[in-house]
């Protein structure tokens, strides 16, 4: 099958089309002919080493949405022929952890096209349990690129345990995770969301989408946010940006308010100014991915209309490399979509 792969982890461009053995699925696993495949920022660390893939060649892409094209002896409930969207969060499946339900924090958890072969691909190999019913209503592209940053938003306002009633700041909109939590915080009862952008188009963006405000990330965001409840801040800060943004984003929570990450675009470390946590009584709080119940929910979500996420573009499946440089520039609002 033709694939974008890696050989090596020296940066973006050691992406290369090429064609490798089309993989054939196990007995409780499936085979999906792609049909679109997404974007997202792994894409552009896992190509340098962060993490380095387990084997070359290396197939990437963790979102997509095809068509089951062949099923092994133990699976069931799904048929050839069957329009499906990946979940990219797998895990062993039989162990404790995954009985409950909670596939990232199994010791074998794997992200598609992190730690196996991924979705940039004519055909993706995964998990029987990792084939979700396409909605409908969505096309190919769409079905494509809500999964990773629906779901894994969806797992950041459940893991800062936002309420109705709660407010939330969103920093670094634009980026695919961020632009689906400013999406969902208001499906979840939130009664004011504010976002920061370095970009003024996703700052008008957001406002014509109802945000109640937004600001600039470069700015004192903190004290615009301070302005605007009244000088309390906010109960939930959804931050993906990192070292950059930290400390601003730590001064607009509210006290009692949760802070929560999956991502650290701008940087790895931050510092954190203890008597501020212990004296306001923040929480600092880590999210990573998504479970099957929080894929099927944020699927339903798009089914019915509650959310959508924007795509910035779609490119042919020769494309990638202009695609990963739109996504690497950062300028994009929402998902960046192959289409193949
Ligand atoms: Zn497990």
């Amino acid at each position: 099958m033709r694939a974008w792969l890696l050989d090596e982890t020296t940066g973006p461009e050691a992406w290369h089309v090429g064609s490798v053995d089309t993989p054939m699925p196990g007995p409780r696993e499936v085979r999906v002919t792609v049909k679109a495949s997404a974007l997202n920022h792994l894409d552009l660390w896992v190509a340098k080493g962060l993490p380095r893939p387990p084997a070359f060649p290396h197939v990437g892409g963790a979102d997509g949405a095809g068509v089951v094209d062949a099923i092994g002896d133990e699976v069931e409930g799904l048929s050839v022929g069957d329009e499906v969207v990946v979940d990219p969060s797998t895990s062993c499946g039989v162990c404790e952890v995954c009985d409950r339900g909670d596939t990232p924090f199994c010791a074998e958890f794997k992200i598609v096209g992190e730690h196996r072969w991924g979705t940039h691909a004519e055909y993706v190999v995964i998990p029987a349990e990792n084939a979700v019913p396409k909605p409908p209503a969505l096309d190919w592209p769409a079905a494509a690129g809500f999964g990773l940053v629906t779901s894994s938003a969806l797992r950041m306002l459940r893991r800062a345990r936002l309420v109705p009633g709660e407010t939330v700041l969103v920093v670094g909109v634009g980026g695919g995770t961020s632009t689906a939590a400013f999406a969902l915080a208001p499906v979840l009862g939130a009664t004011a969301v504010f976002v920061t952008s370095r970009h003024a188009p996703k700052r008008e963006w957001s406002l014509a989408n109802e945000a109640d405000g937004a600001f600039d990330s470069d700015g004192p965001f903190d004290e615009e946010v301070k302005a605007l409840t009244r000088g309390r801040g906010v109960d939930v800060v959804v931050e993906n940006v990192g070292t950059a943004t930290w400390e601003r984003s730590m001064r607009s929570l509210a006290r009692g308010g949760r802070m929560v990450t999956n991502g650290s675009t701008t940087g790895r470390t931050a510092e954190l100014h203890l008597p501020t946590l212990f004296w306001r009584q923040l929480e600092v709080i880590g999210s990573t991915m998504n479970d099957h119940r929080e894929f099927a929910e944020a699927a339903a979500m798009l089914a019915d209309g509650r959310v959508s996420v924007p795509i910035d573009g779609t490119y042919g499946f020769d494309e990638f490399p202009a695609a990963l440089e739109r996504l690497e520039a950062g300028e994009q609002l929402g998902k960046i979509v192959l289409t193949h």
